[in-house]
């Protein structure tokens, strides 16, 4: 069994969905189900055996020492983060509780089973931290893409406390030889994304009519990842990366904010056209011709980081590891996705998919 924490997230939810429908060993999945944890991702699973669920918080250290005890992990991959960067700005102590302390609390009770594990047993443990490459803070037009050296410097607390969380890890191998390994992705895309995020918030508010709104020039640069191939990456590393060592994962895709959306405009322009569909523009009142009619340049963020670029080299070479996507092939794949499961965005937005969680699972 595999100990998956934030796996009713974005990632996480991909990632449960991945490794049970390739391998039969069995996830089990601790969620706080915060605003960002949906059941309704995990629907295919509720019948399954090979799920087990437990709505519980990582920084609960007696959970986690009875799931350690109970269910005896051979590995643990490790999601569970406070990750929208504006949240971030706006509430900066849930990212220090959930990404320092939670990890902090995973890492001591996985530490404690770990010391208690047969050599062979202890051999094998793997503690695989999923983290981010806003660690290594931003990038001018000209510079290198981050290397797995780059030196830290994080710029909001959501990247500050990633890269707490990462130090955390790193200081465990060496300390206590804790068998971790740490990934460092870029931007990751597809879909069970919650819509606060920009691809799927410009999808939604595009179908909807609503203004897009767009930070500043919308000329800050992200790398972005198809998230099924960031999950084949985390697997690859969980199956044979060196302990101790971090990777850095990514799709060679660098795009500015702002091409990202006429992307998603254009897209939606052929598979949803706006006439046909008779949307109204929800400011004007004015029939829409094409979804770019909705852009809306905003303020920009405080701090916002300008430019992120991931060398994905190492794990290429040392693990054999490369994305299966294009950014074309991928974001074809998330609007077409967003279109065939409006009821799964509805229900978020009016949290429906809350009762469902009730009427599914019980609470430990
Ligand atoms: P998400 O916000 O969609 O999901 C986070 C999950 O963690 C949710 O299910 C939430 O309920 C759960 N959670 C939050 N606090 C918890 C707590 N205290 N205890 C237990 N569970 C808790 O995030 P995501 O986008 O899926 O990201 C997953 C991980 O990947 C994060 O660690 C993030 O930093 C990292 N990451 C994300 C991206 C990206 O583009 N989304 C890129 C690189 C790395």
């Amino acid at each position: 069994m595999i100990l998956v924490t934030g796996g009713a997230g974005f990632i996480g939810s991909n990632f449960v969905l991945q490794w049970h429908a390739s391998t039969t060993e069995p996830v089990l999945n601790l969620d706080a189900l915060t605003y960002a944890g949906n059941m309704e991702n995990l629907r295919s699973l509720a019948d399954s055996s090979r799920h087990v669920f437990v709505h519980g918080d990582i920084t609960d250290a007696t959970l986690l020492e009875r799931l350690f005890a109970e269910h005896r992990p051979r590995a643990v991959v490790h999601f569970a983060a406070e990750s929208h960067v504006d949240r971030s700005i706006h509430g900066p102590e849930a990212f220090v509780h959930t990404n320092v302390n939670g990890t902090f609390r995973l890492l001591e009770a996985a530490r404690a089973y770990w010391n208690d594990l047969a050599a062979e047993e202890q051999q094998a443990f793997r503690f695989l931290h999923v983290s981010t490459d806003e660690v290594y803070g931003t990038l001018g037009p000209a510079d290198p893409a981050f290397t797995e050296t780059t030196p830290y410097a994080p710029n909001s607390p959501y990247s500050a406390s990633k890269a707490a969380s990462d130090h955390l890890v790193r200081a465990y191998h060496h300390t206590y030889g804790l068998p971790t390994l740490t990934t460092n992705c870029s931007n990751n895309y597809g879909p069970y994304h919650f819509p606060e995020k920009l691809i799927p918030l410009m999808i939604v508010n595009a179908l909807a009519g609503k203004p897009l709104p767009v930070y500043g020039d919308g000329q800050q640069i992200r790398d972005w990842l198809y998230v099924k191939d960031h999950c084949s990456a985390i697997r690859r590393v969980l199956e044979a990366g060196r302990t101790g060592e971090t990777y850095n994962v990514g799709g060679w895709n660098e795009k500015a904010n702002i091409d990202i959306v006429h992307t998603v405009c254009a897209l939606l322009d052929e598979l949803a056209p706006a006439p046909a569909r008779h949307v109204q523009h929800s400011v004007t009142g004015k029939p829409l011709q094409r979804y770019a009619e909705l852009i809306t340049h905003v303020a920009d963020r405080p701090g916002h980081d300008r430019r992120y670029a991931i060398d994905a080299r190492k794990i290429e070479r040392e693990l054999g590891w490369k994305p299966a996507e294009t950014f074309e092939t991928g974001i074809r794949k998330t609007v077409r996705w967003y279109l065939a499961n409006q009821d799964w965005v509805a229900n978020v937005q009016n949290g429906s998919y809350r009762d469902w969680i009730q009427r599914q699972y019980e609470e430990p």
